[in-house]
């Protein structure tokens, strides 16, 4: 896909291309892009032409930059003895370190019920173990992710090459309030009368909350959309995805992005 730009600097139309090199094109008064933290600075940066040379919406400079993700860990508790009967894994979440507070300098991030891990979902990280040991400990586990939050970088971006493949960089911020929160959570379930605490901290490949590369702002020099999620720079161009957050907090980001899409509809007169 590419967007195609016209005279007065606004965008005319998209372009759709097919495996078999056939390509339609959509013509509109306004567009919205709401591919994702990755893939829509990718369109912006692989769309770039003679009037946007650095990319479409890119007079900042910002597009693809501050990628933000949350450092991330797997918190699995185990104990031995009858098998558990876990339901409903996903409703529990704790913020009692989400902010900074007596005994916390910094905020730390939040833990939340992860979803029933089974063996074979935790074998690719542990491949040396025995898959009938690893299934008898998730029969008998609680299983949480702890987040923290990740701040933006200019430096932690997402670029993409003449032939369209994305590249990613990223070095996590925060790792220092990450490893107070993870070992806060191993002592908090450890207590809860789980004994055997095993951690699985997630990197670069996780980029299931990524965020932040076409950054929302009042400041055209420093940010790729208005506060309504309209492009500096073309004037029928709204964004309405993860790549607007100007921050990633420590909490999963889909509410805020429903939220903030509709925000940018109404604000910005699209309804
Ligand atoms: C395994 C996993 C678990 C998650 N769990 C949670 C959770 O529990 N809670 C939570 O809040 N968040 C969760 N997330 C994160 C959440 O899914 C994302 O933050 C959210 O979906 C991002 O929304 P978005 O609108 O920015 O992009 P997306 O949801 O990725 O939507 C982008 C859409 O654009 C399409 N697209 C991309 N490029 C193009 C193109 N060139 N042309 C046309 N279409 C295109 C894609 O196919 C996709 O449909 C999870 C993510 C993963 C991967």
């Amino acid at each position: 896909m590419r967007i195609e730009t016209g005279e007065k600097n606004s965008v005319q139309a998209v372009r759709f291309f097919y495996p078999d090199k056939r390509s339609h094109r959509v013509t509109g008064k306004i567009f919205v892009i709401a591919c994702n933290g990755i893939e829509t600075p990718k369109l912006l940066l692989f769309s770039k032409d003679d009037r946007n040379p650095n990319g479409v919406a890119n007079g900042s400079g910002m597009v693809g930059r501050n990628y933000m993700g949350h450092p991330t860990t797997f918190i699995i508790g185990s104990r031995p003895g009858r098998d558990l009967k876990i339901t409903f894994e996903k409703t529990l979440g704790l913020n009692d370190w989400y902010r900074a507070g007596p005994d916390t300098p910094y905020p730390l991030g939040n833990v939340q019920g992860l979803g029933k891990l089974f063996g074979e979902t935790i074998k690719a990280a542990r491949p040396w173990a025995p898959l009938g040991l690893l299934s008898a400990i998730c029969r008998r586990s609680v299983d949480f992710l702890a987040q923290s939050e990740d701040l933006p970088l200019a430096d932690n971006r997402v670029t993409v090459d003449p032939s369209g493949r994305i590249h990613l960089r990223w070095k996590p911020t925060g790792l220092k309030a990450h490893a107070e929160l993870v070992a806060r959570a191993r002592r908090a379930v450890r207590r809860a009368g789980f004994p055997f605490v095993f951690t699985q901290s997630l990197g670069i490949v996780a980029t299931s909350h990524q965020c932040g590369t076409a950054r929302m702002g009042v400041d055209a020099g420093d940010s790729v959309v208005d506060p309504t999620g309209r492009s500096h720079d073309l004037r029928n161009l709204w964004i309405a995805d993860s790549s607007v957050f100007p921050s990633s907090a420590a909490v999963n980001p889909a509410l805020t992005i429903a939220a903030l899409s509709l925000r940018i509809a109404d604000r910005g007169g699209l309804v």
